[in-house]
């Protein structure tokens, strides 16, 4: 079998079914459709599912996302078997004793409209995206394809491989939202090694990173006031104002502390509140993201902002509520993992150069899955796998060069031998 070229007609296919966090049904059935038959035992729905960890995940938007998988002929006996939780985390047991594998691929796309321009690669060879208003701009169709080529692969060479096998398909990638529920499920905490990797980022076609700096961990926090309404002439003083209360708590929160130690952000994205001219407001909501180049710092802006929240809505006298709906920890990979990992891309036609370090100023909930295989005493890596961008990730504009696909499998390939090979 040619697996590259299987890769790139995977990618190619999972390209036109783009779906947001949570709601990628249509790719998580066609994940299971691809890799069942071929033997690999999975667990779906709440099976993979830590539902205490679940962040950022709208019951409505949900409930949208099957429909549309059904109506576009979705086996509905698979939509069943999900639970309303997507994502699959898959496993092969060769049979002999050794280390246990895991490869971790996201699967969910980004909320921008795909370009029309004819140069764009999906426009020329007809496989732009097929849903409105949603496109794969950061490449996750393409780990996707290379998780599901491994698949492939690891059957085929089944006699060549000790231990166990994980395949983690994960939801919500976008956001950080479904790490860590994967994570709580604990089908992670018998891994001794888990490799993630991302395509495109700063590097070109041709180089590998092996050490990503400047992935920051951050929290996302949704916050609500609650007031009380009233006449703002007759009764002003019956009113409690939620919209005076935000203001105020946005202000707080843009100029709270930074930590002495490193990079901290916070971001205010969104406001709103009020009802109408005539009332006291009653609702507001602001939704906000602090990022810190360590966990520390990330800790000391979430509790300033916390703080921040609790203290404005005392001085207001409204309730108030904060939901977290993401998160990401510190990205630290493990050495071992690493030269591991340079080693293999070093070997490979397709990789002209493995650079150390270099910054890619994102964050990422794999940090999530690493931190939570670490806990149980496993080791991680997180890696990138160059390909020419022809537009930055999350833009309209945005593909890659489907070699990248060629290196990634082969360093995932080249590593699994190597971890379990006989
Ligand atoms: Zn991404």
């Amino acid at each position: 079998m040619d697996y590259i070229k299987n890769a790139v007609k995977l990618r190619r296919e999972l390209h036109q079914i783009p779906e947001l966090g949570w709601g990628e049904f249509c790719t998580t059935a066609k994940i299971l459709e691809t890799i069942e038959p071929l033997g690999w035992k999975t667990f779906v729905g709440v099976e993979q599912i830590g539902l205490d960890a679940v962040m950022g995940r709208p019951e409505d938007f949900v409930e949208k996302s099957k429909k549309r998988a059904l109506e576009e002929g979705v086996d509905p006996t698979l939509i069943e078997r999900m639970h309303g939780y997507t994502g699959t985390i898959a496993e092969l047991d060769t049979g002999r004793p050794g280390p246990v594998t895991a490869l971790r691929f996201d699967i969910d796309c980004v909320g921008v409209e795909e370009t029309d321009l004819k140069d764009h690669l999906p426009n020329k060879e007809n496989f732009r995206s097929r849903h409105a208003g949603v496109m794969h701009s950061c490449g996750h169709d393409g780990h996707t394809a290379v998780g599901l080529t491994m698949a492939q692969w690891i059957v085929d060479h089944k006699d060549q491989l000790c231990g166990r096998i994980k395949l983690i398909f994960q939801p919500a990638e976008e956001g950080v939202r479904g790490g860590a529920a994967q994570a709580a499920s604990g089908l992670l905490d018998d891994v001794n090694y888990l490799l993630g990797a991302h395509l495109a980022m700063m590097c070109p076609t041709g180089e590998v990173c092996v050490y990503p700096e400047g992935v920051l961990c951050t929290t996302k926090l949704d916050v609500r006031f609650k007031g009380r309404p009233a006449h703002p002439t007759m009764s002003p003083h019956l009113g409690r104002n939620a919209l005076a209360c935000a203001c105020t708590c946005v202000s707080e929160l843009l100029g709270m502390a930074r930590h002495g130690k490193g990079l901290g952000c916070i971001n205010v994205g969104m406001m709103q509140a009020g009802e109408g001219r005539n009332v006291i407001p009653v609702h507001a909501q602001v939704q906000l993201e602090v990022r810190g180049e360590t966990a520390e710092i990330n800790d000391f802006m979430v509790d300033q902002a916390n703080r921040i929240v609790k203290g404005t809505a005392l001085a207001y006298d409204v309730d108030y509520e904060v939901e977290k709906v993401g998160e990401a920890g510190e990205l630290n990979n493990d050495p071992e993992l690493a030269s591991l990992v340079t080693e293999v891309a070093g070997s490979l036609p397709s990789c002209e150069r493995v650079v150390q370090h270099k910054k890619l100023g994102c964050s990422e909930d794999f940090t999530m899955l690493a931190t939570r295989v670490k806990a149980a005493g496993g080791k991680s890596e997180f890696f990138v796998v160059g390909a020419d961008r022809t537009a930055a990730h999350h833009q309209r504009e945005f593909d890659f060069d489907e070699k990248g696909l060629e290196t990634a499998f082969g360093i995932f390939k080249g590593c699994v031998l190597k971890l379990n090979g006989i």
